[in-house]
C-alpha cells in the first residue's frame, strides 16, 4: 500500500452515506440492543476467487464495524470440501488485506465448529426436530413438492428417537455410503416456503476436507451451519445477499429450537462477558456489473478452460485480476460505497468503476512517457553525443511526487499518430514545415519526412528552436504538445492493453446459453516494441503510472519476470467506450 492509501483508509472510518443497514445499526446502538457492540462477519466460501461483488460485502462489513467501533470477524463458510481448497482460503485472506481491511483475531472456520454443529444437530434429533431420512435424491426431490404444490412428508420422519441417533452416529462413523442417508429437520412439508420443507441439516460425503482432513465422513448444510456459527460468534448482524431472503426463516427456526443456555455458553459471549443475543440476518441486492460475469461457477470454467489467463486475468472482475490490472484498493472501496446499499437489484454501469480508478490514479500515478506506435525523429541541429537532462515533474500538479530527469538526444521517437503528413481539419500536432512542443523539452520544427522504396514514412529530419525550453517561441503560437523519448536511453516495452471481455451487456441472462459466444475478441490487445522513458529503471518502487496522453498503466509483475518489460493498462484517460 503507498503512503496516500494508508492515509484514505484512515480516512475510510469516517461513516459512508446513508443506507437503511446504516440507519438500522445506528438505531440499534442507540437502544443499546446489543449494548452498544456492533459484530459483523464476511463469509466466503473458499471455492474461488473474491471478485467486486465480494468487494461490496468487504467494504460493507468490515467499514460498518469500524465506524461504529466494532469487529468484523473473517469467517470461511467451508462445508463443500468438494469444491473447496487451500489455495482459496490463502487468495482470499491476501485479498482482503490488500483491500484494506483487517478482521478480528484469528480467521475463523466454520468446520472449526463442527464439533458443535454435530452436538446441536443431536439435541435437534433428541427433542424430536430432526429425523435421519432414506429418501435418495430423486425421491427427495419428489417428496419436496413445488412453489404451487405442498410437499409429502417422508415415510421416516417418524422414526423413534433412539434409531435416530444410532443412525446419526453410524453416519459419523462411515459406515453407510454417500446418499443412503440424510438428517433432516423436522419442520412443514406444506410450508409455501420450500426451505422449510424437512430441509437436509447433513449428508454423507467421504471426502477430505482441507481444514479437518479426514476427521468427518458427514457435512453440515450450509443452512444449518451459517446461524449456529453466527451465533457462536455473537455475531450482532448477519448481513448477507438478497437470494438468502427466503432463507431467513430457516435461520430463525434452527436458532430457536436449539437450547438457549447451550448455544450462550459456547459462544465467544462466554469469555467476553458480552450480552448473548441470538444474531439476526438481513439482506441487501448484490452487486452487479453490465459487460461482466461474476458468478464464480462461471469464472471458475473460464479459468480452467484457459479462456483467460489464470483467476488474476487483468480482464476479469476478480480482486486477483484487477489488482494485477492495476485497479486501487482506494478506488475498489471508493467505486463499493459510492454503488451504495439497497433492497432491490440493479446493475451498475462498468463506467462507474472505470470513474473510480481514473480518479484515484489521477492523483496517484507518476507520469512517464512512452511511445507506443515509435516513429524516428532526428534533431539535425542537437549533435550524436549530446544528451541534455531534462527534469521533469512526476505530477503536474503535485510538487510533492518530486521530479525525473528525462534525456534529450539527437534521435527520438515520436507516436506516429503525432504526425500527419496531410494534417485532418485541427490537427494541432506535427506537420511537413510545421512545429510541435516536445512534452517538457523544445519546440521542434518538421524540416523534412524521409520514406521508404514503399512510399512509407520512416524517419522525420527535425530541427528544436533552443530558445523555447520552458519559454514560448518568439513571435508565434505552437498549439499543440507531444510525448516523446530518447531513442539511445529509451526502452523497450510490451503494453497488454484491455477492454470488456464481453460484448454483451448482460452475458449472465437467462436467454444466454452460452456466454462463450459473446466473448470480445478484441479484450486484450498486445502491443510489442514500445519505447518507455529511461527512468522507469529508477522506478521499480513505484506502483502507478499515467503514460501521458496514453492511459494509467502498472507493471505486470508475472510477466516482467519472464523477461522484458511488460505494462498493463489499467484503463484509458478518458471514457471512450462506444464513442
Ligand atoms: P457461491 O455461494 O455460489 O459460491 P457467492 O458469490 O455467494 O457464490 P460466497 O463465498 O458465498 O460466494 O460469498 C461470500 C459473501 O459475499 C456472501 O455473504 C455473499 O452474499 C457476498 N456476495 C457474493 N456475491 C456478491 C455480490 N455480487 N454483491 C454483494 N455481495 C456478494
Ligand atoms: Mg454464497
Amino acid at each position: 500500500m503507498t503512503e496516500s492509501e494508508t492515509d484514505k483508509t484512515k480516512e475510510s472510518s469516517v461513516k459512508g452515506p446513508s443506507n437503511f443497514i446504516r440507519n438500522m445499526i445506528t438505531k440499534d446502538i442507540a437502544s443499546a440492543k446489543h449494548e452498544g457492540r456492533v459484530v459483523t462477519r464476511f463469509p466466503p466460501e473458499p471455492n474461488g476467487y473474491l471478485h467486486i461483488g465480494h468487494a461490496k460485502s468487504i467494504c460493507l462489513n468490515f467499514s460498518l464495524a469500524k465506524e461504529n467501533g466494532g469487529v468484523c470477524n473473517l469467517r470461511f463458510d467451508d462445508t463443500n470440501p468438494a469444491k473447496e481448497s487451500q489455495e482459496y482460503v490463502d487468495a482470499i485472506k491476501e485479498n482482503i488485506t490488500w483491500l484494506g481491511f483487517g478482521w478480528n483475531g484469528d480467521v475463523r472456520y466454520s468446520s472449526s465448529y463442527f464439533d458443535h454443529l454435530y452436538n446441536f444437530a443431536t439435541q435437534l434429533i433428541k427433542n424430536g426436530k430432526a429425523f435421519i431420512c432414506s429418501l435418495d435424491a430423486d425421491q427427495a426431490r419428489e417428496y419436496r413438492g413445488t412453489l404451487t404444490e405442498p410437499g409429502k412428508e417422508s415415510p421416516n420422519r417418524n422414526r423413534s428417537i433412539s434409531e435416530n441417533l444410532d443412525l446419526f452416529e453410524r453416519m459419523r462413523n462411515g459406515e453407510y455410503g454417500e446418499g443412503a442417508y440424510t438428517l433432516r429437520a423436522k419442520i412443514d412439508m406444506a410450508s409455501p416456503n420450500i426451505n422449510m420443507r424437512d430441509p437436509i441439516i447433513y449428508r454423507i460425503r467421504h471426502i477430505s476436507h482441507h481444514q479437518t482432513q479426514d476427521k468427518w465422513c458427514i457435512y453440515p448444510t450450509y443452512d444449518f451451519t451459517h446461524c449456529i456459527s453466527d451465533a457462536i460468534e455473537n455475531i450482532t448482524h448477519s448481513l448477507c445477499t438478497l437470494e438468502f431472503e427466503d432463507h431467513r426463516p430457516l435461520y430463525d427456526w434452527i436458532l430457536n429450537n436449539l437450547e438457549l443456555d447451550s448455544l450462550k455458553t459456547i459462544s465467544d459471549s462466554a469469555s467476553t462477558g458480552a450480552k448473548f443475543l441470538l444474531p439476526e440476518q438481513t439482506e441487501f441486492a448484490k452487486l452487479k456489473l453490465n459487460y461482466t460475469i461474476m458468478g464464480k461457477r462461471k469464472l471458475k470454467e473460464m479459468v480452467e478452460l484457459g479462456i483467460v489467463d489464470g483467476w488474476d486475468d487483468p480482464r476479469l472482475p476478480t480482486l486477483a485480476g484487477m489488482r494485477r490490472r492495476g485497479f486501487t484498493a482506494v478506488s475498489i472501496r471508493n467505486f463499493c460505497e459510492n454503488a451504495g446499499i439497497s433492497r432491490s437489484e440493479s446493475t451498475v454501469d462498468l463506467s462507474m468503476l472505470e470513474h473510480a480508478v481514473r480518479e484515484d490514479l489521477d492523483q496517484e500515478a507518476f507520469r512517464v512517457m512512452c511511445v507506443l506506435n515509435p516513429l524516428k525523429v532526428t534533431i539535425s541541429n542537437i549533435k550524436e553525443s549530446e544528451a541534455e537532462s531534462l527534469t521533469l515533474r512526476n505530477h503536474p500538479k503535485k510538487e510533492s511526487m518530486g521530479t525525473r530527469k528525462v534525456p534529450f538526444t539527437r534521435g527520438i521517437y515520436i507516436d506516429r499518430s503525432d504526425f500527419e503528413e496531410i494534417p485532418s481539419p485541427g490537427f494541432k500536432r506535427l506537420t511537413p514545415g510545421g512545429e510541435v512542443r516536445l512534452r517538457g523539452c523544445y519546440v521542434i520544427k518538421c524540416d523534412k519526412v524521409l520514406k521508404n522504396s514503399e512510399g512509407e514514412i520512416t524517419e522525420l529530419i527535425c530541427t528544436a528552436d533552443k530558445e523555447t525550453l520552458g519559454r514560448r517561441p518568439e513571435g508565434r503560437k505552437v498549439k499543440g504538445v507531444i510525448h516523446w523519448v530518447s531513442a539511445v536511453y529509451g526502452q523497450e516495452a510490451t503494453l497488454r492493453l484491455y477492454d470488456r471481455l464481453f460484448i454483451i451487456e448482460n452475458p449472465e441472462a437467462k436467454e444466454v446459453k452460452d456466454y462463450r459466444e459473446f466473448l470480445n475478441p478484441a479484450s486484450l490487445s498486445v502491443i510489442k516494441n514500445c519505447v518507455i522513458e529511461p527512468s522507469i529503471a529508477d522506478q521499480t518502487r513505484i506502483k502507478h503510472f499515467q503514460f501521458e496522453r496514453e492511459g494509467y498503466f502498472i507493471i505486470d509483475e508475472k510477466l516482467s519476470a519472464q523477461g522484458g518489460l511488460a505494462f498493463n493498462r489499467t484503463i484509458s484517460l478518458r471514457d471512450s467506450w462506444g464513442k
